[in-house]
């Protein structure tokens, strides 16, 4: 469903990412491990590129993401969902009006339709009873929860975090990694890029490590945490574990 061509990134001199090439195949859950300033969340943000590759490709659906009118890129990036740290909810909308507006902003969906389907968003999210509020009386956990539901309205091919817990109090990880485990488990094709080894240990299909520009390695969950190949793979895991 996405495959990624000997992607390079470079900001100036910085190579951040020297030359990937991976694919992404409907249904699978991959998550992104590796150190602070590996390129991770570069490497997401060329995925839908909200970054720019400085070269490769990114093909999502059959197309060539780099070789697309504003456009064409537009409508695919609607069916990549985009999960963030900060949630970015909008301040001034209660929760279900921050779901229901992309919908009908950008999918021209009913106001009826957004309101039905926003609703059915947040019972699964388990936040039916905070429709009305706004986001700033709502906790990290319930943020970010809200944030799922509102990237999951636009009925998404793919969502990709970006370590979505991290901002988090550690007693609010649980509840939003519980609803990323439902995704994963009704089938959603996700990229995640965490920290929470548990997590990436329980729903991962495959691990990707990242360091130093490169995929080093890939693998499932128990191959890249019990036998770590790259001497780099088996430090990071020292660390982290
Ligand atoms: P972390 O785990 O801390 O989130 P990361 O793996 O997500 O780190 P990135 O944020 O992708 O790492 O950053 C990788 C490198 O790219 C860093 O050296 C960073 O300074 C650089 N970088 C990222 N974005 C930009 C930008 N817009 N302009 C210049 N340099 C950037
Ligand atoms: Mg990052």
């Amino acid at each position: 469903m996405l495959e990624i061509k000997n992607l390079k990134k470079t900001f100036g001199k910085n190579e951040v990412l020297k030359d990937i090439t991976e694919n992404v195949e409907k249904g699978q859950v991959i998550c992104v491990i590796g150190p602070s300033g590996s390129g991770k969340s570069t490497f997401l943000r060329c995925l839908n590129v909200l970054e720019q590759p400085t070269s490769g490709k990114i093909i999502f659906d059959g197309q060539d993401l780099a070789h697309i009118s504003e456009k064409e890129l537009n409508v695919l990036r609607e069916k990549m969902g985009m999960v963030f740290q900060g949630f970015n909810l909008f301040p001034n909308m209660s929760v279900l009006e921050n779901i229901k507006l992309a919908p009908m902003k950008v999918k021209k969906v009913s106001a009826e339709e957004a309101e039905k389907r926003g609703k059915e968003l947040l019972d699964r999210v388990g936040l039916l009873d905070k429709a009305d509020q706004y986001p700033d009386s709502l906790s990290g956990g319930q943020k970010q929860r809200v944030a799922i539901a509102r990237a999951l309205a636009m009925d998404p091919e793919v969502i990709l975090f970006d370590e979505p817990t991290s901002a988090l109090d550690p007693e609010m990880v649980g509840e939003v990694l519980k609803v990323m485990q439902d995704l994963a488990d009704s089938g959603m094709t996700m990229v995640v890029v965490t920290h929470e080894m548990g997590f990436a240990r329980e729903v991962a299909d495959e691990v990707w490590f990242m360091a130093d520009g490169y995929i080093q390695e890939i693998g499932k969950p128990e191959e890249i945490f019990e036998h770590p190949k790259s001497e780099r793979a088996k430090d990071f895991l020292a660390k982290v574990l």
